[in-house]
């Protein structure tokens, strides 16, 4: 028996690709970390959810998926998809059944250069980019609304509808703000596509301006979703924290991780910031079969996302003991190969493992 003070339950959901390798990698660190703590101990529960159980159970989760998710503190997630099975299935069928239902409508995508990494801009210096990127994640472009009328004929049409409700748009912009308020620049760009997207986009630079009389503290801009990639790359220290819909963040996060250095070090949280539900962490990164079982996959994107979920469940010495860690490891060179290294999966982990033992 334990008398520390705070005992989680996580649920793993590993899934597909390298979700396996690189959660079985975070697990092993945040153990670590608990064995070193004074304060809490974790216990992960594994679901076997993801495209084995989809080929024997004809679904990609349990019928009680809410249910069981909400008997844990949080869930710590690999990545689904397989190259056999058509990814909108996939997708829909694990990570987008959690999502919508759990109502975890924010998604919060730090993205920095680690030292001893590089960015693969050329005039990027260490600390230009250390942004948050915030994504919608209940409505917008991902909606599911849509369909498709007269299949297989040249005059078949298909839709596409983006949904943004006020509600939608005012709770994830409150959330940009107050993060925004929370980082010391209190710098916040808000990306829309209001010059040709005339309906959702214009809701959402109005309720910007009415959302941002409350944070008067906060400097914040617009910007249309196409200039963005220009300032991203041309002017990397202009930016902070970064609002936007589901779709475009999606996207943007993808360039704001490769601009970072590599895929394999971003993470995210999904969140209800409201707490009725228990929030999701996963790395930004897909299943990646090219390199799936050979050992190489970066640990580093899952090692984050889990000081994220320590962070959210309220061990924030925990979250900076492991984020240390994993940068002295960066700065010593050991490195995967993403990032130009050699190391392995192993040898990342084994080395946080012992950095987290050496800091204590
Ligand atoms: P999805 O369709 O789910 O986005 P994907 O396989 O199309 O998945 P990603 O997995 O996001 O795309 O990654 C694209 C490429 O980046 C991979 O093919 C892989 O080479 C590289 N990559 C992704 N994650 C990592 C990682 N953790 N470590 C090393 N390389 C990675
Ligand atoms: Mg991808």
């Amino acid at each position: 028996p334990s008398n520390k003070q705070h005992k989680y339950r996580i649920a793993s959901i590993p899934a597909d690709g390298i979700g396996p390798e690189v959660v079985s990698a975070a697990i092993e660190v945040v153990q670590k970390l608990s064995e070193v703590s004074k304060t809490f101990e974790i216990e992960f529960t594994h679901i076997p959810w993801g495209t084995a159980y989809y080929k024997e159970h004809g679904r990609y989760v349990d019928e009680n998926v809410l249910d069981v998710l909400r008997s844990y503190d949080a869930t710590l997630f690999g990545s689904v998809g397989a190259p056999d099975v058509p990814d909108h299935i996939s997708l829909w069928g694990l990570l987008l059944a959690i999502r919508g239902p759990l109502q975890l409508y924010a998604n919060v995508r730090p993205v920095r250069t680690f030292p001893g990494t590089q960015s693969p801009l050329r005039n990027a210096k260490a600390g230009d980019i250390d942004w948050i990127l915030v994504r919608e994640n209940s409505e917008g472009e991902y909606s599911g609304h849509g369909g498709r009328s007269h299949r297989g004929q040249v005059w078949e049409v298909a839709t596409e509808v983006a949904i943004f409700t006020y509600v939608g748009v005012e709770r994830i912009m409150r959330f940009a703000f107050a993060q925004a308020q929370a980082r010391p620049r209190k710098l916040l760009t808000v990306v829309t596509k209001s010059n040709s997207l005339r309906n959702g986009m214009v809701l959402w630079d109005e309720v910007a301006l009415k959302v941002s009389k409350d944070y008067p503290d906060v400097k914040w801009d617009k910007m249309l979703v196409d200039a963005m990639t220009v300032r991203m790359v041309n002017n990397p220290e202009s930016l902070d924290t970064i609002v936007g819909t589901n779709l475009h963040m999606d996207i943007l996060s993808d360039l704001a991780a490769a601009l970072a250095g590599s895929i394999g070090v971003a993470p995210s949280s999904n969140l209800d910031p409201t707490r009725k539900n228990p929030s999701l962490f996963e790395p930004v990164h897909g299943s990646a079969f090219d390199i799936t079982g050979k050992g190489v996959a970066n640990p580093v994107a899952t090692f984050w996302s889990a000081a994220l979920m320590l962070e959210w469940l309220g061990e924030q010495d925990a979250k900076e003991r492991l984020m240390e860690a994993v940068e002295n490891v960066c700065q010593a060179g050991i490195l995967t190969k993403d990032l130009g290294g050699t190391a392995t999966t192993k040898d990342v982990t084994k080395a946080v493992c012992d950095e987290i033992a050496r800091l204590g």
